[in-house]
Parts: C-alpha cells; sequence; structure tokens
C-alpha cells in the first residue's frame, strides 16, 4: 500500500493533461509532453513517433534530439529500433543502442551520443498506434519500474492520440492514430441479408476521461473488489451451480486459472499504482496481450489469451456496475463482437439492431441460428475485426457475399444500398407469392413450414405466408429467461404460439438444452464433448419433473386443439418410447383432473443422430410423424462439431454420404406412410431445398427468410425432372457434388 502513495508516474500524468489541455498549437503541446516526460525520467531525450496512414513511423515531437529532425525522420515497421517495437507491439530496453543489430542511423536526429535505449509502443487496440523512446548518455538498463511507468504513460498518451486530444485531425493529416481507411473484410456468411448501420462494440474499450486516477488509494481498492467479484462469480459457475458444461466449463477453468494468477493480478495492481484507474488498467493490461496474442503461432496459447480477454471484458463489466441487458444501443446499430453466445444477442433490443460482425464463430452455432431466425443478417470469421473497427464507424454487413465493409467510401454504398434495392423488390415478389400455393410445375404440393423460438417469431407467420410452424425451438424461452420459466410462464407462450398460428400446424420441440445451449441457472456436470453429451432428450428423461412440467405446460395451451410434439436427439428406440409414455401420463394426469384435453396428440421423432437411420423399422410404427434435424445429423454423420469453425464447414451437405441418409430415411418414410419434414437449416435454402425435394421431402421447415426464396424455386421446378436428374450425383464418388447439382438446377430453369 505504500508504494501506492509513494511512486509512480501520477504528477507526470497530471502535467502531461495539463500540457495537453493548454491549447495553442499542437505541436507546442506535444514538445512540452515530451520534455514533461524527460525531465521526469531524468532522460536526455524523450521522442515521440507517430503512425502516418501509410504505415511509417514519423517522429512527432523531440526533446533532445535535434528538432529538425521532426517530421523528417521516418521508420518503416521493422526498421530501425523504432520499427521493431511497432512490429513487435513490445517495449524495447537496450543499455546500447548503437550496437543492436537493428539500430539504423538517422544522422539529422543528431543521437550518436545517446546509449541507454526505452523504447514502449503506444497501443490502441492491439496496434501499435506510436512509440516513445528515452535516452540516455550513460549506458544503462532502465529498471523494471521505469518500464511500467513509460508504459503507462504511453497508454494513456495512446488514448488521449486516439481521441484527438494530442494532434487534431486537420493539423496532422494523414497519421493513423486509429484506423480511418475504409476497409474491406472477407469473412464467412452466417445469416443472410444486407445491412448499412454504424458499429457498436460488444466489448466496448475504456473512455480516455476515464483514465487518470484521481484517488490511487480508491482505485486499487475498486480493483481488488472488482478482482474478488470476478473470482466469486468464477468460482460459483465452476461449482456446478450454474450448470456449465463441457467446452464452457473448460474456458472457465481456464478463467479461474487466470483470475487467480499472480501475473495478471500483479499487472494489473501495478498499473493502478502508477496512476491509472482500474478500468484503464484493464484495459493497459489487455492492450499488451492483445499484441502478444497476435504474434503467438500457438493456437492452443491464442485460445487462452482469448479467454484472458474475455476474462478482461467480464471485469470490465463489473467495475461498470452493468448488469447483463443493460446495453443501450443507438439507431441502426452493427454489433461487433468476437464471438457470441445464442443468449448475448438476445439481450440487445431488436428494434435497433441491423447486423452483426463476428471476427470468430461458425454458421450452425446457435448464435448464428438466432441470428437468422431474428432476420438479422450476420458475417463471420473477420480476422482481427475488432482491431479493425472503432465504435461509431459505419459499416455494412454484407451477409449475402460474406464480408464485412468498415467506414465504407461513398459508392461503396452506393452500390450496396442498391442492392438492398434489388432484395427489397425480391422480397416484395415473395411478398405477392406469399398467398400463392407452394405447387411444382409438375403439381406436387410442397408444404412450407418456418422454424421459429420466441414469441418475436410470430409476426413471420403472417408476412411469410408460411404454412406452420415445423419446428418451434421451445428452449429460447428458457435461454432469454433469468430463472427456469415456470408452469404458467410455459403455457403462456404455447398458448400464444398456437393462437398466433390459428388453424395451420404448429411442432413443438421439447428442450434441446446442452450442447453450445447452457442455462445459467440449470445444473449441469462438466463435460469434454458437450455436443456428445449430456443434451436434449437425454437431460429430459434423466430430469423427467422437468420434462414432464413442459408436457404439462403443452397440454395446458392446446386445451382441445390438436397438440403436435417431438422430442429431440433421440438415439434409440427405446428413449423415444419412454419418452412417449410420458406423454401419455400426463395426458391422463390432465384427464384425472378434468382439465380439457387436446382433440388429438401427435409424437414425433426428430431424427439427430445417424443410429436412428439403421432402426427405422422399429421406429416408424411408434411414431406419429418424423422430423430430420439436418443441423445435428450430419455433425454426427461426419463427426465435425458445428460449433467449431475449424470442422463445422469441411463437409458439404450436398454429398452423396449425406445425401443418401437422407434418401433411406425419407424412402422408409414414403414406404409406411409416416409423415416426414426436414428442419434443419438447410431446408431454407434453394439449392439445398432442391435436392431436398429431389430426394422425395415435400415438407420442409425453414427459417422465416428462406420461405420466399424457397418458394421462388419451387414454383419453377419440375420434381420428376430434379428427380431423375439427381440419381446421376447420388451415385458420384466426389466428396461433394454441389456443382453437379447447381447445374442440375440451372439446366432445368430452377430458380436457385
Ligand atoms: C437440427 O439439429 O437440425 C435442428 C433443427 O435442431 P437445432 O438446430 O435446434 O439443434
Ligand atoms: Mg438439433
Amino acid at each position: 500500500m505504500e508504494r501506492v502513495v509513494a511512486r509512480g508516474p501520477r504528477n507526470l500524468l497530471r502535467q502531461i493533461r495539463e500540457a495537453l489541455a493548454g491549447g495553442g498549437p499542437a505541436q507546442d503541446r506535444l514538445d512540452k509532453v515530451v520534455r514533461v516526460i524527460a525531465g521526469s525520467m531524468v532522460a536526455e531525450v524523450c521522442s515521440l513517433y507517430l503512425r502516418r496512414a501509410a504505415g511509417d513511423m514519423e517522429l512527432f515531437a523531440t526533446e533532445g534530439l535535434k528538432r529538425e529532425a521532426v517530421h523528417v525522420t521516418r521508420m518503416k515497421p521493422g526498421e530501425g529500433l523504432v520499427g521493431e517495437i511497432m512490429r513487435q507491439g513490445r517495449p524495447i530496453n537496450l543499455s546500447d543502442a548503437p550496437s543492436n543489430p537493428h539500430f539504423s542511423y538517422h544522422p539529422e536526429t543528431g543521437e550518436d551520443p545517446y546509449h541507454a535505449f526505452l523504447g514502449v509502443p503506444l497501443l490502441r487496440g492491439g496496434r501499435a498506434i506510436g512509440v516513445l523512446v528515452v535516452q540516455n548518455r550513460t549506458e544503462r538498463i532502465y529498471d523494471e519500474d521505469e518500464i511500467d511507468d513509460l508504459q503507462t504513460i504511453a497508454m494513456v498518451l495512446a488514448e488521449m492520440v486516439a481521441a484527438g486530444e494530442v494532434v487534431g485531425q486537420a493539423e496532422f493529416k494523414g497519421v493513423e492514430l486509429q484506423p480511418h481507411r475504409p476497409e474491406r473484410l472477407k469473412g464467412m456468411r452466417f445469416a443472410d441479408g444486407l445491412a448499412i448501420g454504424v458499429a457498436v462494440l460488444h466489448e466496448a474499450p475504456v473512455a480516455p476521461e476515464k483514465l487518470l486516477a484521481d484517488d490511487s488509494t480508491h482505485e486499487a481498492k475498486r480493483l481488488e473488489q472488482g478482482l474478488q467479484r470476478l473470482r466469486r462469480q468464477i468460482d460459483e459457475m465452476l461449482d456446478g451451480s450454474h450448470g456449465l458444461v463441457g467446452q464452457t466449463f473448460e474456458v472457465l477453468e481456464a478463467y479461474r486459472m487466470f483470475a487467480h494468477s499472480r501475473g495478471w493480478n500483479r499487472s494489473l495492481e501495478d498499473a493502478v499504482r502508477s496512476g491509472l484507474t482500474a478500468e484503464a488498467a484493464v484495459e493497459r493490461v489487455r492492450s499488451e496481450q492483445r499484441v502478444q496474442m497476435s504474434q503467438t503461432r500457438d493456437a492452443y496459447l491464442r485460445e487462452r489469451l482469448h479467454d484472458l480477454e474475455d476474462l478482461a471484458d467480464r471485469l470490465l463489466r463489473i467495475l461498470a456496475g452493468e448488469t447483463p441487458g443493460s446495453r443501450v444501443l443507438p439507431e441502426d446499430a452493427v454489433l461487433i463482437a468476437r464471438n457470441l453466445g445464442p443468449a448475448d444477442l438476445l439481450e440487445y433490443d431488436r428494434t435497433k439492431l441491423r447486423g452483426l460482425l463476428l471476427e470468430e464463430g461458425s454458421s450452425a452455432s446457435h448464435a448464428s441460428i438466432v441470428a437468422r431466425a431474428l432476420g438479422i443478417p450476420c458475417v463471420g470469421r473477420l480476422q482481427n475485426l475488432r482491431d479493425r473497427v472503432n465504435a461509431g464507424d459505419p459499416v455494412i454487413v454484407d451477409g449475402e457475399i460474406g464480408e464485412a465493409f468498415l467506414r465504407p467510401r461513398p459508392d461503396v454504398i452506393e452500390a450496396v444500398q442498391a442492392r438492398a434495392a434489388v432484395r427489397e423488390q425480391r422480397r416484395a415478389e415473395f411478398d405477392r407469392l406469399r398467398d400463392t400455393p407452394a405447387f411444382t410445375r409438375d403439381g406436387g404440393k410442397v408444404t412450407l413450414l418456418m422454424n421459429a423460438g420466441l414469441a418475436v417469431d410470430l409476426e413471420s407467420l403472417e408476412m411469410t405466408g408460411a404454412e406452420g410452424i415445423g419446428l418451434f425451438r421451445t428452449e429460447f424461452q428458457f435461454m432469454v429467461a433469468e430463472e427456469l420459466p415456470r408452469l404458467d410462464a410455459q403455457t403462456a407462450l404455447y398458448a400464444r404460439v398456437m393462437e398466433a398460428a390459428g388453424d395451420r400446424p404448429v411442432t413443438f420441440r421439447t428442450l434441446d438444452l446442452g450442447g453450445d445451449k447452457v442455462l445459467p441457472y440449470l445444473q449441469a456436470e462438466r463435460e469434454d464433448n458437450p455436443a456428445l453429451g449430456w443434451r436434449a432428450i437425454r437431460m429430459g428423461l434423466d430430469r423427467p419433473a422437468l420434462l414432464r412440467m413442459q408436457l404439462r405446460a403443452l397440454i395446458a395451451a392446446a386445451r382441445s386443439r390438436e397438440l403436435q410434439v417431438m422430442f429431440p436427439l433421440v438415439a434409440t428406440v427405446d428413449e423415444f418410447r419412454t419418452a412417449r409414455s410420458l406423454v401419455d401420463r400426463e395426458l391422463a394426469w390432465a384427464q384425472r383432473r378434468g382439465r380439457p384435453i387436446p382433440e388429438r396428440v401427435r409424437v414425433g421423432v426428430m431424427i439427430e443422430t445417424p443410429a436412428l437411420i439403421w432402426h427405422l423399422d422399429a421406429l416408424l410404427p411408434m411414431t406419429d410423424f418424423i422430423s430430420v434435424g439436418t443441423n445435428d445429423l450430419m455433425q454426427y454423420l461426419f463427426a465435425a462439431d458445428r460449433g467449431n469453425p475449424r470442422v463445422s464447414d469441411r463437409y458439404d451437405l450436398l454429398s452423396p454420404p449425406a445425401l443418401r441418409a437422407l434418401k433411406t430415411i425419407g424412402d422408409a418414410c414414403a414406404d409406411t406412410g409416416t409423415p416426414v419434414s426436414v428442419c434443419g437449416e438447410m431446408a431454407g435454402r434453394p439449392l439445398e431445398a432442391f435436392a431436398l425435394i429431389a430426394l422425395g421431402f415435400t415438407r420442409l421447415s425453414m427459417p422465416p427468410a428462406g420461405i420466399g426464396p424457397v418458394k421462388a424455386m419451387v414454383l419453377s421446378l419440375d420434381a420428376g425432372a430434379a428427380r431423375r436428374g439427381l440419381t446421376a450425383a447420388l451415385k458420384s464418388g466426389a466428396g461433394s457434388v454441389r456443382n453437379e447439382i447447381e447445374t442440375l438446377a440451372r439446366k432445368l430453369n430452377v430458380a436457385v
């Protein structure tokens, strides 16, 4: 505690702040800043280099070197010690700089007599935007406290520079204080659509006015309290009382390791001691780690450093006193994040959220599914996204192609607006098709249903003209709730859904939790492979009280109408038999109490595990209908985690094994007269839907946005010709037959 009062560059930071606030030309203010730093660090030289937009570092101010060199001396990335600091994003501390191989001699600076050299980067969002150097004549190594102090000064300078407090953009054109040029990043399409809006950072940085502490003792206390709360939160989560499984658990274990790690804690405390606020300390430590992260080649280490970043975000939220859901969005917001859990997205105001850009993620993850369900265009896997974008930047989400435009030029905006207008027109055409029944050209009826999960989805029923809800994901209600939804809340939602659907059928799927759908309030054990673990019906059968409560709510909501319910992730006929018997028990329970019971109850099963494909002969007679969940079925068929970006898109659904598996299911259902639908995401993509119809499927359930395009496809389709044409593709020896199927569709003039 003594040190808190005794040392640190707090005084210096105050002087810098005063120097910068002093008014007058920017150059004078900068000169003053380097002068006070040199004085305080007892250095003969202090120089500030800032990064030009072209990437060069330019000497912007110096105390001790020749003034003629200012705005003349420049270094390329990697050139000289300054360039090396910028490249590495790390300090360089040398007792005799001229003898270092990286030293590059710039005679105009007159730096010959100086030997000792300490340079630190000005880091912002994981990038070096400048370098701050002190030099001394004598050969000496700067001690750790000095390095620390200079880093703190550099951090504050970096934030001030970025906020335009040091050099006005007008005065120093071309200085790359923060990314400001238009950029185009290539990523992957997670949810279709176009959006133009302003960037909102899911993980927001600390505002410059909150950088310097007025009272360091108080900040040290805040930091300690914040850290304590953080550790408690994580410990509680790990205690098992919050129901974490698999990956989430591992991440938290890493969190706990870091949260308790002396290194991290000490870095934070040191930063506060040097005069920063608790928030700024978190940001500074994070900034340094980010640079390290971008340089490590070790994927595992990179992941762990990501965890550490998340931890920093968590700590910042604690310090800000933020509670979940308290974030306010501007109009036309485009959310920028590394990755999002499905519930994270639902916390934002949907009426203002136009788009979503992710650094990571995968198209089959539930965050992407939620984005598609909400009709929010989403592009993921955008490298270094968060370092390239500032809050408030204009951005474009191109979910058609899978690209993001940051700070787009007016012509790009115009081009995208034109495309959006065409989309709008097509949508209007789809709207016109809304009441047109989906018949193929050769007279076959295709039933187009939509997937839903929240009350907000219900509007889409009218808008799209879907013929019903083929998959209602009941767990979404649980995921957005703070606590387990009670019986009456469940009943109310289901009744509302049936009400909105009117005569149209609704198929409710019982809770599909686990895997990547984790509830903070439901207890679960840690698992090594959550996708293969205790999820969906497995959880339901082991916790029959939960499943029965849900069935009770469904029966109560249906009153005397028809009820359709199906079970997810069934792997054996016995599981289905048991699940079905629970429905019977609940019906009997309602009947005994004289409650209304549905006029008809149809109980179905989702085919999501390959095992069932070879037991259809036993399964089909027991079930009233089948729904093929291709998202899961394909992840298990190809043994590729749908939530893991490294593997999720490795295999093509339009491949002989996948199509043959689907055909086996479709044929068995046709032979036994079992109603069958496909409700995975593929059903909503015209080319994939074309293949499904060619395989013989005539009931497709999809995200609402898919209905129009798929209907247009159906109306242009000769299903008989498609079926005949697909036979060759099914026999192909290729790993993917996407091209063949596309060629076939074009040959048949199908609108895919
Ligand atoms: C599926 O797995 O295909 C499916 C429809 O269910 P979910 O995406 O909710 O797992
Ligand atoms: Mg599924």
